[in-house]
């Protein structure tokens, strides 16, 4: 008799999870206030004191930036544009190369394209998926200019040894925080050790204003070129008396008072979200580490903040596939309310190697083949291996780590993986 539910036996679960929300009256009060008032925003794009935002704009903005003891908090309508935003204060131009991860969402790799300047593609190291260092040197030429550190799953990378670089090399350093509000490096927020860390406020991240964003700095030069980036540098730059005009091109990267008013109310629910996620990371951490064909993320000096909970299944010691491992769990369990449509949410790797898109393998962005691209430098597949490894054979993600899942929803996950872990003959 079959035990596995993919196998026709019983599964461990028959009711769906339920659905993380974070959104209640403390939002909807703070929006009906906006509402009322009748001020959806307050930018001019011209130099004014209406060009840095309304009021709940700025209150947003000084309360980031207390949460993350930075000096200057730069809101922007999403993580997408505050990267463009940020790699141009960095003044990135044509000829210039920035470093960024291949794992990541697609932006985290292209961003350096909008000011006409080269993605170079770094390798990730197991435990960690922090650049591999020696992949980051090697990557390094003397048109580098900046490096794009990804946070990625919420896990801190290895900053350290990443600034050493950097500084050895006089490179800026961008953190995209979007799956790690809250996680720490050495006791220190991540997006507050480099020279700029860029935050998400989308619907699918911890804390979100629907569409949102935010960019931090302890520089005053770089938080006033982002300023003017996310609000037509180029019409202000005369009267506000700026002479250097290189990359003062603009945008409308602004956030509106209700997605502020929002955002107040989401910061002050961070810190209890990441301790229930580190809570319950834990649980699976400890039930699942034990198995030697499963390997958990190595979390010294470091505190995570589960935007994902990242796993390797390796298949040469449980001679299974990760593939078959992750459909028999699967098949175990039930999707999540109001998004059964998506099946079950673990993940089998996570997203494919970025410099396989269309293209990075054609090398067209703009209108004109090779523009803003370079002959030698590589997108061809087997770049990062390590990467191309996780995401073909041995990692996989899950987000039954969040809010309002209870011990009970999370043991029945944990049971479901234990249940397959200890019946593999099944699978082979
Ligand atoms: C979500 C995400 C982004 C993009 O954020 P938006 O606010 O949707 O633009 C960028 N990088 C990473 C790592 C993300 O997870």
């Amino acid at each position: 008799m079959p035990k596995l539910a993919i196998n026709g036996g019983t599964k461990i679960r028959t009711k769906l999870f339920p659905r993380y929300n974070n959104i209640n009256e403390n939002e909807i009060d703070e929006v009906v206030k906006v509402m009322k008032k009748g001020i959806l925003s307050k930018y001019l794009g011209a130099w004014h004191e209406d060009f840095y935002g309304g009021e709940k704009v700025q209150e947003f903005e000084k309360a980031w930036s207390e949460y993350f003891n930075i000096k200057h908090s730069i809101s922007v309508n999403s993580n997408t544009s505050g990267l463009i935003t940020a790699l141009g204060a960095c003044g990135i131009g044509l000829g210039d190369e920035v470093i960024v991860s291949p794992y990541s969402m697609s932006i985290s790799a292209s961003a350096p394209l909008f000011w006409n300047a080269t993605p170079v593609f770094c390798d990730l190291e197991a435990n960690t998926y922090s650049f591999c260092i020696k992949s980051l040197k090697k990557a390094i030429t003397k048109n580098t200019k900046a490096i794009v550190v990804v946070h990625i799953f919420g896990c801190p990378s290895n900053m350290k040894e990443i600034l050493e670089v950097a500084k050895e090399h006089n490179l800026y350093v961008i953190e995209d925080c979007a799956q790690a509000p809250g996680a720490k490096y050495d006791e220190k927020y991540v997006g507050t050790l480099g020279d700029i860390g860029v935050f998400s406020l989308n619907y699918h991240k911890h804390i979100h204003t629907g569409e949102g964003g935010v960019c931090v700095t302890n520089s005053d030069d770089l938080a006033n070129k982002m300023q003017l980036i996310r609000n037509h540098a180029e019409s202000v730059v005369e009267n506000k008396g700026e002479t250097q005009l290189s990359n003062m091109l603009g945008f409308n990267f602004r956030l509106t008072e209700i997605q502020a008013a929002i955002g107040i109310e989401q910061l002050k629910k961070l810190q209890s979200e990441l301790e229930v996620r580190q809570k319950y990371a834990k649980m699976y951490d400890e039930a699942l580490g034990k198995y030697p064909f499963i390997k958990t993320t190595k979390l010294e000096n470091r505190t995570h903040s589960y935007y994902v909970q990242a796993f390797e299944f390796l298949e040469d010691i449980a001679k299974v596939s990760r593939d078959k491992f992750i459909m028999a769990v699967k098949a175990e369990l039930e999707p999540v309310q109001d998004r059964e449509n998506e099946g079950v949410p673990i993940g089998q790797g996570y997203v494919k190697p970025i410099y396989l898109l269309p293209m990075f393998q054609n090398k067209i962005a703009y209108n004109k083949q090779n523009f803003a691209f370079k002959d030698e430098i590589s997108y061809e597949k087997g770049i990062c291996p390590n990467v191309e490894k996780f995401h073909y054979k041995t990692l996989w993600t899950h987000d039954f780590t969040r809010s309002p899942l209870s011990k009970e929803d999370v043991k029945d996950v944990i049971n479901a993986y234990v249940k397959v872990c200890e019946n593999l003959d099944e699978l082979k």
